[in-house]
């Protein structure tokens, strides 16, 4: 870490930016600022705030009380707005630019979800109100509820989670409940295709079940003929993704679901990638039992773009019987929360509760907006121009990158590309980090472990042409530069803030506290 001089300003090293920042004062590029942290350049006795010495009183705290000042740095009120803009001006943003996450659906977040989310009558109300004021808001829960039932085909839907991984584990647990209430207590193994996202195994492990792997097949998809032969007494059900994450639909989850059912198991189906079927396919009409849905994907409002997670669950008529509450029922009097205390009158079977309360409010708003905004035409068409979108990007590439399954067909909503035919020595985190220095965040990388080094682009269908275009020309360029071997990427990113972090290092022994002189090797 450089020095710091009194005034809090740092002379520039070349560790801290690209050869192009040397030379000023500041450190800065052009109007991006070097920013030094908080600790570096607040003081305890600086703020922004100028409040009077609490009057001496009885403490309460029983000789808990603190007994020396709390040290934490402060700046004042326009300082303090700087750095954390400054901060932010580091970041990236779906209001900045394409974002190619794969499997993320890092979509614009229309400003309409905005306006509605902050009128006072969603925004201002707490979960502890009495219901006959907050009649509108448990309209707009149940209106949402209904549209995502009728869009999954499905019986009912648990609203409460709040993302995607809760989601699974809501879906997973109804299974297990509803496998207790049959006696089935022997079923306790689920069935997980390679090709699953980390949070599948993870939810699965979490709900008390042993996870076995299906494999797939050279063309991605699951590997049917496995996962029938592993049927039994023994098996709780499968978790299946569709679209999968090599951003293929799975043409035989039906004749799955059959073979599971029969073999007296559940279908938990993956639905983080509905974008790509919205509007087309229903999963109930697919045998599956229990979905959620990432309404910060599919909905709108990716991460960062507004709001946080909130991943509702629908399920099949086997599985609705043991949603959890708390949820809300239409009375002839208006709506009403059922909650735990009724769960013996209204709701014997449920497995309980996944949180505190009904679940993310802004999200739902957000979420109803942008369905009813859209109408069944529109969504079906978000679908479409989604995989048109993918294509185009998977059809611009292929002759620069591999495309492992690019001959099986058209892919979905996202595509899939591998580091097979890189200069030696060049890998997928080089094209990701040159990537930086084009100004896009990188695409998803080393996932699904199904594909060598794979890199996984979604670009949704909010990106125009033009915009699709330019990242095609950039992610080109650097995926050239990758197979011709040429050695300044390999120490990309030369133009942000930062340039190429020891990852590994990080993650292993990161460094969470701020001491004053960080040891060597934490430092950058
Ligand atoms: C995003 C995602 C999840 C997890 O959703 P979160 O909201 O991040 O918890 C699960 N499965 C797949 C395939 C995903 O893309």
């Amino acid at each position: 870490m450089s020095t710091i001089n009194p005034s809090g300003w740092r002379p520039t090293t070349p560790s801290q930016g690209g050869e192009s920042a040397e030379g000023t004062f500041t450190g800065n590029r052009a109007l991006m600022l070097e920013e030094a942290l908080i600790f570096e350049i607040g003081s305890a006795d600086t703020t922004g705030v100028d409040f009077g010495e609490a009057p001496a009183g009885k403490s309460r705290l029983a000789g808990m009380e603190r007994s020396k000042a709390i040290g934490l740095p402060g700046l004042s009120e326009p300082e303090t707005v700087r750095h954390y803009t400054r901060l932010s001006r580091q970041n990236y943003a779906i209001d900045l630019g394409l974002f190619p996450l794969g499997s993320c659906t890092m979509k614009h977040n229309p400003r309409l979800n905005e306006r509605m989310a902050r009128l006072p009558g969603f925004a201002d109300i707490h979960p502890l109100q009495p219901v006959d004021t907050v009649q509108g808001a448990l309209e707009a829960i149940d209106q949402l509820a209904h549209w995502l039932i009728t869009l999954t085909g499905m019986q009912a839907v648990a609203m409460s989670p709040k993302a995607g991984a809760h989601g699974e584990l809501c879906g997973v647990l109804a299974i297990r409940a509803a496998l207790d209430a049959k006696g089935e207590t022997a079923r306790r193994i689920m069935l997980v295709p390679e090709s699953a996202h980390g949070t599948n195994p993870a939810t699965a492990a979490f709900a008390g079940f042993a996870v076995e792997d299906i494999p797939a097949t050279p063309e991605g998809r699951v590997d049917v003929a496995a996962l029938k032969a592993r049927l039994g007494p023994d098996i709780a059900g499968v978790m299946i993704t569709n679209p999968n994450t090599c951003g293929l639909f799975e043409p035989d989850l039906k004749d799955i679901s059959d073979a599971v059912h029969a073999a007296g198991g559940y279908v938990y189906c993956d639905g983080a990638n509905f974008n790509a079927i919205v509007g087309r396919v229903r999963p109930g009409d697919l045998g599956v039992d229990a979905m959620h849905i990432n309404l910060h994907k599919t909905f709108s409002t990716p991460h960062g773009g507004g709001g946080p997670g909130s991943g509702p669950v629908v399920l099949s008529a086997a599985l609705a019987p043991y949603a959890p509450l708390p949820f809300v029922e239409k009375t002839a009097d208006g709506y009403r929360l059922v909650e735990e205390e009724n769960a013996e009158e209204h709701h014997a079977g449920t497995f309980g509760r996944m949180t505190a309360f009904h679940g993310q409010m802004g999200m739902f708003t957000r979420a109803l907006t942008y369905i009813l905004s859209h109408g069944a035409d529109g969504l079906r068409q978000v679908a479409e121009d989604s995989v048109l979108n993918a294509n185009y990007v998977l059809r611009s590439m292929e002759d620069v990158l591999d495309a492992p399954f690019a001959k099986s067909g058209p892919c979905m909503h996202e595509a899939i590309f591998s580091d097979k035919g890189l200069a030696e020595g060049f890998s997928t985190l080089d094209i990701a980090k040159g990537l930086i220095d084009e100004s896009y965040h990188p695409m998803t990388v080393y996932f699904p472990l199904v594909v060598h080094g794979a890199m996984l682009v979604e670009p949704t269908e909010t990106e125009s042409k033009a915009a699709l275009d330019q990242f095609i020309g950039a992610f080109r360029s650097v995926a050239a530069r990758a197979r011709n071997g040429e050695p300044a990427l390999k120490s990309a990113p030369h133009f942000a803030p930062r340039r190429r972090l020891d990852e590994t290092l990080a993650a292993r022994k990161p460094v969470l506290a701020y001491k004053d002189a960080a040891p060597a090797e934490a430092a950058e």
